[in-house]
């Protein structure tokens, strides 16, 4: 990795080059760009037998963002609130 020193004295890592067509990470509004990018990307999903979109993918295709960990935990939660219905539907069953 390479390292530049601030004006202040301290290090930091150097700022890759910005390759012609991807977009720069430090500049001003890269979240808006990224989610207008991935809003126009879809991907199949084995799973869902549907498309999702990267802007707003499904619980199969969540990121490790803090928003997208909340949807999978509820997702989980729901999951595991309808095994224990079927439960207690087997039950009432036997
Ligand atoms: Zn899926």
């Amino acid at each position: 990795m390479n390292w530049e020193q601030l004006p202040n004295g301290k290090w930091r890592p150097a700022k890759k080059p910005v390759a012609k067509g991807k977009i720069d990470q430090d500049a001003y509004g890269y979240e808006q760009r990224v989610k207008s990018a991935f809003k126009k990307i879809w991907v199949y999903c084995d799973r869902c037998e549907a498309k999702y979109c990267l802007a707003d993918p499904c619980i199969h295709h969540l990121t490790d963002s803090p928003e997208d960990r909340k949807k999978y935990d509820l997702y989980k939660k729901v999951e595991k609130e309808k095994a224990s219905s079927q439960e207690t539907t087997r039950q009432v069953k036997f």
